[in-house]
């Protein structure tokens, strides 16, 4: 189908498809296997301006939009997922600055990233506190010209590896969520370090640690918005995030299609392509319509988010929900046409359904997606 991109974004995709080629796949399976941050290919991407896309202009950022970064996203992730989330993650870090940020905190912080000098990562989740973000128990004590952090996030993308963070963490715990302050915090700075980090199952060149925060002093100047405003900070984040995922997901689900139509056209089963029997075209034209689906929905979400639209939470929760749900049946029935093969870490389809399911639980699970939706509807109507 054509989207019809325009010149730009086809040159952007060109640039794009050139790195996950000559770059990422070579690299990719070995990545992976060793669990290793991909600093090489991120720098890569930081010299063709990848990182500028969804920055806006007069913070040195090509001022493009949420589509373009979606697209750049779905690139990355039909060779590479791990990569793409760590590229994905730097967003979702840099957001809360852009959304919420003073022009003093846009000024500091986003030219360092746009140029991809500094990745950004984002800190919310904690060991009880994982859908139910009200559960939030890292405090934030106002000291003066300081803030006093004491707590650990747990699992953050780009944890230790990003200098720049956005962290949730409650200035008010009598009051639940509306006692929830989003920070600024640079590594580097005293009483903040990085824990263990993560052994997973996909998505293994990202790097998943934990943040340790033991009195750790943040300026007064690095609160994002005002006290209280941590949840609306880290919603409306997610709000324009979701949609990354979604797009994420779909380059994860388009990597695999082509993977099985190429495996399908190669591999001869009782003296014929096994391309040739129909329970194999039906498993094709399946995959391929939910991945036109999900392209759909994902790239007319992100469009809607570039319009100015002010309310999209219920959008880009569907866009992120239907693509990840896609991925993940879209890269099991790939394995299933390569058969035994697609077991083996000789071809990159199981790399991919491992990958896959991640899409279905960050930045929200699909279940909490479907009560942010059924919540929208029922107020809708
Ligand atoms: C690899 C990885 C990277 C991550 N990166 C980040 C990051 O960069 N920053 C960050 O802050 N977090 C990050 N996370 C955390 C992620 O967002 C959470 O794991 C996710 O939100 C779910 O929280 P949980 O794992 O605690 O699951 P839980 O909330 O414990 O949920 C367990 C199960 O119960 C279901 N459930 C929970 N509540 C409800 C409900 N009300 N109704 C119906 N079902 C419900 C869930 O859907 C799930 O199936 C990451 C996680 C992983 C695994």
């Amino acid at each position: 189908m054509d989207y019809f991109l325009n010149e730009e974004q086809k040159m952007i995709l060109k640039v794009v498809k050139d790195i996950a080629q000559d770059k990422i796949l070579p690299v990719r399976q070995e990545l992976d296997e060793k669990e290793e941050f991909p600093w090489e290919i991120l720098r890569e991407m930081a010299k063709a301006d990848l990182f500028r896309i969804f920055i806006p202009e007069p913070y040195e950022g090509a001022g493009m939009g949420n589509f373009d970064l979606c697209i750049v996203t779905e690139e990355i992730a039909k060779v590479c997922a791990g990569i793409a989330t760590s590229y994905a993650a730097n967003a979702l870090g840099a957001e809360p600055i852009m959304l919420f940020g003073t022009e003093e905190q846009k000024r500091k912080y986003l030219p360092q990233i746009a140029s991809g000098e500094k990745l950004a990562g984002f800190g919310l989740t904690e060991s009880g506190a994982g859908s139910d973000v009200a559960g939030i128990k890292t405090t934030a004590v106002k000291d003066g010209d300081n803030y006093i952090l004491n707590g650990t996030k747990q699992w953050i993308t780009n944890g230790g590896e990003a200098e720049i963070y956005s962290v949730i963490a409650s200035t008010n715990p009598k009051r639940g969520a509306r006692g929830l302050s989003a920070f600024i915090v640079e590594k580097g700075t005293e009483g903040f370090s990085f824990g263990k980090k993560e052994n997973k199952l996909g998505i293994r060149s990202s790097a998943t640690r934990e943040l340790v925060f033991a009195n750790a002093k943040v300026p007064k100047e690095n609160i994002i918005g005002k006290e209280g405003m941590g949840f609306i900070v880290a919603m409306r984040t997610f709000d324009l995030t979701r949609t990354g995922v979604g797009a994420l997901a779909l380059g994860i689900a388009e990597g695999a299609l082509e993977e099985a139509i190429k495996y399908a056209k190669e591999r001869i089963q009782f003296g014929q392509l096994i391309s040739s029997f129909q329970a194999i075209q039906i498993m094709l034209a399946d995959m391929a319509t939910q991945v036109e689906a999900a392209k759909s929905l994902v790239y007319s979400v992100a469009h809607y988010i570039d319009t100015g639209a002010k309310n999209y939470s219920k959008e880009s929760a569907m866009a992120k929900m239907f693509a990840s749900d896609v991925a993940m049946k879209v890269t099991t029935d790939a394995i299933q046409v390569f058969g035994g093969y697609g077991y083996m870490k000789d071809y990159p389809v199981e790399k991919m359904m491992r990958d896959a399911k991640i899409t279905q639980i960050y930045e929200g699970t699909n279940q909490i997606q479907r009560l942010v939706i059924a919540n929208r509807l029922l107020k809708e109507f």
